[in-house]
């Protein structure tokens, strides 16, 4: 699949989401990465075996209700 040299970390790495971008989409809001991460822009991740990492965003102290 990865063609790059170095080749890039495979989407078991913890460093998945430093793979080139080989399809990048910002007005849909994604990205899909070399190693076959899908890399969203709140920052979730679909990986190739289909799992989903959720986004990661900074947490609010306070949380809103509504
Ligand atoms: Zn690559």
């Amino acid at each position: 699949m990865c063609q790059h040299q170095p080749p890039c970390p495979s989407a078991d790495s913890a460093d998945r989401e430093s793979a080139r971008l080989v399809a990048h989409h910002p007005e849909q809001g994604w990205s899909l990465l070399c190693n076959g991460v899908v890399f969203f822009e709140d920052t979730g991740e679909l990986l190739p075996d289909g799992r989903v990492i959720a986004p990661q965003r900074p947490r609010d102290a306070s949380l809103t209700t509504a």
